[in-house]
């Protein structure tokens, strides 16, 4: 029998491993991002590349917070490219997901766990090693402590 919490943890696994190949490495921020895309697909209950899916990513627009957006378009298919992802440059880290004209949910970094983690996760003098460990301790923190859900 798998639990409905171990196939979450296998998914967030493979996805995270797309995306590793996709962005060419792993660190927290593409931990974030592809988190964040599988929440969102989950809470509007979109089926995987449900063309109706639309994702705008709210946050600031250089490296390591753009490292989210890989991991939003590997884990949503929602891209620049096929413009069902859009971008606004701002501070803060919020991505919002629609089913157009109907459910609509964004997913926010939990601030207050950010500034816990911040110092770390922005640290310039870190190993690639210690860059993966941290995207690992990532991948594996509780959802309600990482990001606030919220519905319109
Ligand atoms: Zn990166």
């Amino acid at each position: 029998m798998v639990t409905f919490e171990q196939s979450q943890k296998q998914e967030l696994d493979n996805v995270l491993e797309e995306a590793e190949k996709f962005h060419g490495h792993l660190g927290p921020f593409l931990v974030l991002g592809v988190r964040m895309g599988l929440i969102g697909v989950r809470e509007v209950k979109a089926k995987e590349n449900n063309n109706k899916l639309r994702v705008t990513a709210t946050l600031k627009y250089s490296v390591p917070f753009s490292c989210i957006i890989d991991g939003i378009q590997v884990a949503t298919k929602c891209t620049i490219g096929n413009k069902k992802l859009e971008l606004t440059d701002s501070s803060g880290i919020t991505t919002e997901f629609e089913i157009q004209n109907k459910r609509k949910v964004t997913v926010a970094l939990n601030p207050a766990t950010f500034s816990r983690l911040k110092n770390k996760m922005l640290s310039k003098d870190v190993s690639p090693e210690d860059t993966r460990k941290l995207a690992l301790m990532v991948a594996s923190m509780p959802e309600e402590e990482l990001f606030i859900i919220g519905s319109k």
